[in-house]
């Protein structure tokens, strides 16, 4: 195994800056409280281990949840259970202070995986929807989830040296982001304290191997969905209805057209992308199908991007539609499936010093990327800002390439990767809570 060889993780801060006034706790003393309290990270490697071996899709993620709940318990959390589905939560209220509140996921995705580890799922579930499928934890959620109870152990056994509220939120259902939105309508903040900020983190092979990356403003992609109908039959007049507009032909074409126009109408360097997720038309053997449906995936970077996106598509299609004679206008529904993750300004230049000081030259800026998260969701109406980072401890496999989330070769040196996440949690609390 390859570990990264910085000085500045091993350093430890100079004793003079222990005692600072807790307005805003000096970074490197708050270095010196995660080198101290570090726990034995063994249990947390286990238990990432056993969460791969046996992952649970979105919704259906109880024995996960269970499982977390337990480690919570024994860490003297008040804990919530089944909010939003499989929602955990676990409280830990020391003193005066801030709340925070910090996120893990607890789904897995439906892939079959392709790795040799000694660890490696070779699980199938019957899905929401009823369909036999392969599980995977191919995006990493395991780890997240064991980082951040890594983190908990370490805040709680460092419980002298800070003063607030710990909140431990384990959000089922992420992958197909509806798990934010449930726990928020299942009342989530009557449940437990409402939080000052909001922290949660992701492991990425983008990341530096046992650093974090963080910066404020965009860091994932919004996603809206837009399902639509276009709708062919007969021209006026015409005797061979069949074939004058055929639904299909026309919504192929458009969907041709539609990636290229769009990144080319939009100015460059501000990409959106839209893509086909899905294509219904007609019952084969019963006749031309009167409508076909799609349905298309933007994702944009800048809202008002996003914006311009959205109109842009809609008219081409209207455009192409109508220069086609199609005896109808196309209809469109348009759903968020996830918002923008824009991290909040001072919250997260106050989590990037505290990275700098711990991780040095390794806490980067955050890597370009498409993915995107109902995290952001959880601050509800309340605003609460937030902030959103990346951690690494992923290395290159055989041939330089690095199997990316969502692969099913995806696989996070353990080790590496929960270190770094342990202590970049741990040091974003403090930096809102410490002493
Ligand atoms: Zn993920």
């Amino acid at each position: 195994m390859n570990m990264p060889n910085d000085q500045s993780i091993q350093q430890p801060p100079s004793d003079s800056n222990l005692n600072l006034p807790t307005a805003s706790p000096c970074a490197s003393a708050l270095g010196a409280i995660v080198q101290e309290f570090l726990p034995n990270l063994t249990t947390y490697s286990e238990f990432y281990r056993q969460v791969h071996r046996n992952p649970e899709l979105s919704s259906l993620e109880a024995e996960t949840a269970a499982l977390v709940a337990r480690h919570l318990l024994a860490l003297d959390f008040k804990v919530h259970t089944q909010i939003g589905g499989h929602g955990v939560v676990g409280i830990l209220k020391n003193g005066p202070g801030k709340t925070i509140l910090t996120r893990a996921e607890l789904d897995a995705l439906p892939i079959r995986e392709q790795t040799d580890l000694a660890y490696k799922s070779s699980k199938t579930m019957t899905d929401r929807y009823g369909n036999e499928r392969p599980v995977m934890h191919a995006c990493g959620h395991d780890m997240n989830m064991a980082a951040l109870l890594a983190a908990s152990a370490l805040l709680h056994a460092a419980r002298e040296r800070w003063s607030g509220t710990l909140i431990t939120l384990f959000q089922p259902d992420e992958e197909e982001t509806g798990g934010a939105r449930a726990m928020l309508n299942d009342g989530l903040y009557s449940k437990i304290p409402v939080p000052d900020v909001l922290l949660a983190q992701h492991v990425i092979p983008l990341a530096p191997p046992g650093k974090a990356a963080v910066q404020p403003g965009p860091v994932l992609v919004a996603a809206d969905a837009i399902n639509v109908r276009v709708t062919g039959g007969p021209c006026k007049g015409s005797l061979n209805p069949q074939i004058c507009v055929d639904s299909i032909q026309l919504s192929t074409q458009i969907l041709t057209h539609l990636p290229a126009y769009v990144r080319d109408t939009i100015a460059s360097g501000e990409d959106a992308t839209v893509a086909c997720w899905g294509f219904h038309a007609g019952i084969p053997g019963i006749d031309y199908p009167a409508h076909a449906d799609f349905l298309l995936d933007v994702k944009t970077r800048k809202e008002d991007v996003r914006q311009a996106a959205l109109k842009l598509i809609e008219k081409k299609i209207r455009d192409e539609c109508r220069a086609a004679n199609a005896p109808k206008e196309p209809e469109f529904k348009y759903s968020v499936r996830a918002p923008l993750t824009s991290n909040d300004k001072d919250t997260t230049e106050r989590v990037q010093a505290a990275f700098e000081a711990f991780f040095g030259a390794g806490a980067v800026p955050v890597p370009r990327n498409s993915a995107c998260e109902d995290f952001p969701l959880l601050a509800g109406e309340r605003d609460v800002p937030y902030t959103y980072w990346f951690f690494g401890g992923c290395q290159a496999a055989e041939g330089g390439e690095v199997p990316t989330n969502h692969s099913p070769f995806f696989a996070p040196e353990i080790e590496t990767a929960l270190k770094a996440g342990t202590e970049a949690m741990a040091l974003a609390v403090l930096a809102f809570v410490g002493k």
